[in-house]
């Protein structure tokens, strides 16, 4: 799904696979979600379930 390797934004940790990820993003201005993939590494910032929790707090 994602080329390079993904990270959490807030604390660096690598996010692996069938973990619980949140993805802030803008939604795209054009609709479609052809390019989807491509907008999220682009725009896309992925926050694991533990920082996720603590900024809720
Ligand atoms: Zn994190």
């Amino acid at each position: 799904m994602f080329k390079v390797t993904p990270v959490c934004t807030y604390c660096d940790k690598e996010i692996k696979g069938n973990e619980v990820v949140f993805v802030k993003m803008r939604y795209p201005e054009r609709k479609g979600m052809t390019e989807i993939k491509a907008y999220l590494q682009n725009e896309g910032k992925l926050i694991c379930e533990e920082c996720f929790n603590k900024k809720s707090k």
